[in-house]
C-alpha cells in the first residue's frame, strides 16, 4: 500500500519535472539589425503638427468638429509629398482615407496597415493638470505631449515617415500595402473603418494580414517575466451592456412588501457578481502562458507547465488580479443603478446597467443565458442596452506569416524582447476587417513602464522622443520584411 502511494507521487513528480524540460523557450533566435538612421527634428515637428490638430471623436459630432479632419488631410499631403506622388488615395465617407501602394507581385495578398485619425476629448475639467497644452504637441523632457501621441496618431504618421523613407530610398514593395486610416475609432469604428473595410471587401481584397493598435512591449517594471516582453493582440473582447429593470407596486415607505424594487435589483446585481462567468486557462490566456512561462522563474515555469494538474490552483490566484481575471473570463461591471425620487416613497421602478467584456469563446446570447440563470427572478426584465453591443473577435493564428513577421521584427529591433500573444481588452478598429482577413494583428512598437497605460486617454498623454524614432525604423524594417516574405 505505503509502495503503491510512493509509486503514485515518484510518478507524479517524473511527469511533472518531464514537463517543464520540455516546456522550451518560443523566441526565435534572430540577430539584431542596424535600424536606419533618421533625422529626428523634422520627423518630431510633422507629429507636433498632426497633435495640434483636434481631431476629436464624440458621440454628438457637428459638421464644424469634423473641420479639423480635412484639415489633417491637407497635412498628410503636405508633410509627406512622396507618399502622394507613388501611393493611390482614397477618401473614404468624406472623413477616413485609404492609401494604395502597389506591389510589383499581384500573386501575394496584399498587407492592410490600420490606424485612427480621431482623439477622444480632454476631460473637461482636467486641462489645468496637464503640464503642458493636450493639443500643443510640444517636444519636451524627451517626450511628444499631447493627445494622441500615444492614440494614436504617433502611429499614424510613423507610418507614413516609414513608406515617405522607403519611396526615396527607391523601394518597391513586391506585395501591395494598404494604409487604412478611419475618423471614429473612438466611438466604434461603424463610420470609418466599417466603410473602408466595406470598399475593400466590394473590391475583392483579401489581405494576408492586418496590423493595427492594441498592445506595445512591456518594460521590465510591468511585464510578467521581469524581462522586456512585446504583446502581440491576437483577439479583442466582445462587450455587452445588459439593462436589468424591476418594476413593483410603488407606494408610501410606511408600509414596505417584503421586496421592493431596490432591495430586487441589488439582489440581481450581487447575483451576476457572485456567480461570474467561467474563468479559463485555455484560449488566448493559454496561448500566452505557452510564450511567456519558458521565460520566467522556474516556479512560476512548473505551474503553468502543469496546468493539468495546478489548475484549480492557478485560476484560484490568477484570477485575484482584476488584470488577469479580465484575460480568464468574461468579466461582470455593473455600472449605473437608478431608482427612487424621494426617502418616503418606494419607487415603482429601477433599472441597473450591466458591463460585460466577452472573452473570445463566450457570445452575447450566453451572458444572456447566464445572467437569466443566476439572476433567476421574473420580475427582473433583462434587455440588451445601447448599439455598442457586439462579440468577441476570432482569434488569429500563430503560425502564420503576419504573426511570424510582426515578431522576427521586434527581435531585429528590441534585441532580448520576449514575443508572447495576447488578448486586448478594449475594442479597436481590427474588428471591422475580418471580412477581408481572418489574421489580425494587434501590436504598437513602443515601450510602456507601469504609469504608461493611465496616460492613454488620460492626462498627460505623452511619448519619448526615442519610442516614436524607433517606431518608425520598426515600420521601415517591418515593411521590408513583409514585402517579399512567405
Ligand atoms: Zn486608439
Amino acid at each position: 500500500m505505503v509502495l503503491s502511494i510512493i509509486l503514485i507521487i515518484l510518478a507524479f513528480v517524473a511527469i511533472i519535472v518531464v514537463k517543464t524540460i520540455l516546456f522550451k523557450s518560443k523566441q526565435e533566435s534572430v540577430s539584431p539589425v542596424e535600424p536606419v538612421a533618421i533625422d529626428a527634428e523634422p520627423v518630431l515637428a510633422r507629429l507636433s503638427s498632426a497633435i495640434r490638430l483636434k481631431t476629436i471623436s464624440s458621440q454628438e459630432q457637428t459638421a464644424s468638429d469634423l473641420e479639423p479632419f480635412l484639415e489633417f488631410h491637407r497635412f498628410l499631403e503636405q508633410s509627406y509629398p512622396q507618399v502622394h506622388q507613388k501611393l493611390k488615395r482614397e477618401v473614404i465617407n468624406q472623413y477616413s482615407l485609404l492609401y494604395k501602394w502597389p506591389g510589383s507581385d499581384e500573386s501575394l495578398k496584399p498587407v492592410a496597415f490600420l490606424a485612427h485619425i480621431d482623439v477622444v476629448p480632454v476631460e473637461p475639467g482636467t486641462e489645468k493638470e496637464w503640464r503642458y497644452d493636450a493639443y500643443g504637441g510640444k517636444i519636451a523632457d524627451g517626450f511628444i505631449w499631447g493627445r494622441g501621441s500615444m492614440d494614436m496618431k504617433a502611429t499614424l504618421t510613423g507610418l507614413m515617415e516609414a513608406v515617405e523613407e522607403l519611396v526615396g530610398q527607391g523601394f518597391q514593395p513586391k506585395r501591395t500595402f494598404y494604409f487604412a486610416f478611419g475618423h471614429d475609432e473612438e466611438v466604434g469604428g461603424n463610420e470609418g473603418a466599417a466603410k473602408i473595410a466595406e470598399h475593400l471587401k466590394n473590391n475583392g481584397v483579401k489581405a494576408e494580414f492586418t496590423l493595427d493598435e492594441g498592445m506595445v512591449i512591456l518594460n521590465e517594471d510591468l511585464s510578467p517575466t521581469k524581462k522586456k516582453l512585446a504583446l502581440v493582440g491576437i483577439a479583442e473582447k466582445g462587450y455587452v451592456t445588459l439593462k436589468l429593470t424591476v418594476k413593483t407596486e410603488g407606494g408610501h415607505s410606511s408600509m414596505p412588501p417584503s421586496e421592493t424594487a431596490l432591495g430586487t435589483l441589488c439582489q440581481a446585481i450581487s447575483n451576476l457578481e457572485t456567480n461570474q462567468m467561467p474563468a479559463s486557462l485555455s484560449g488566448v490566456v493559454g496561448q500566452l502562458f505557452d510564450y511567456i512561462a519558458p521565460e520566467m522563474t522556474l516556479v512560476q515555469k512548473i505551474l503553468l507547465a502543469n496546468r493539468w494538474l495546478f489548475k484549480r490552483l492557478l485560476l484560484r490566484q490568477l484570477t485575484k488580479t482584476n488584470s488577469m481575471n479580465a484575460m480568464m473570463r468574461t468579466t461582470t461591471a455593473p455600472t449605473i443603478i437608478q431608482g427612487g425620487v424621494k426617502e418616503n416613497v418606494l419607487p415603482s421602478q429601477a433599472y441597473a446597467l450591466v458591463n460585460f467584456r466577452v472573452l473570445p469563446g463566450d457570445t452575447v446570447s450566453d451572458v444572456i443565458e447566464h445572467a437569466k440563470k443566476v439572476i433567476n427572478n421574473p420580475v427582473v426584465e433583462i434587455a440588451l442596452h445601447g448599439r455598442a453591443n457586439g462579440e468577441a473577435s476570432p482569434i488569429s493564428g500563430l503560425d502564420t506569416l503576419g504573426y511570424r513577421m510582426i515578431s522576427k521584427t521586434i527581435r531585429q529591433l528590441f534585441p532580448g524582447t520576449a514575443v508572447a500573444p495576447g488578448l486586448v481588452m478594449g475594442g479597436t478598429d481590427s474588428k471591422h476587417y475580418t471580412s477581408i482577413t481572418e489574421n489580425n494583428y494587434r501590436f504598437g512598437p513602443v515601450i510602456y513602464g507601469p504609469d504608461d497605460p493611465g496616460r492613454i486617454h488620460g492626462t498627460d498623454e505623452r511619448l519619448s522622443i526615442e519610442d516614436y524614432i524607433k517606431s518608425i525604423q520598426y515600420y521601415i524594417q517591418f515593411m521590408k520584411t513583409v514585402s517579399s516574405g512567405s
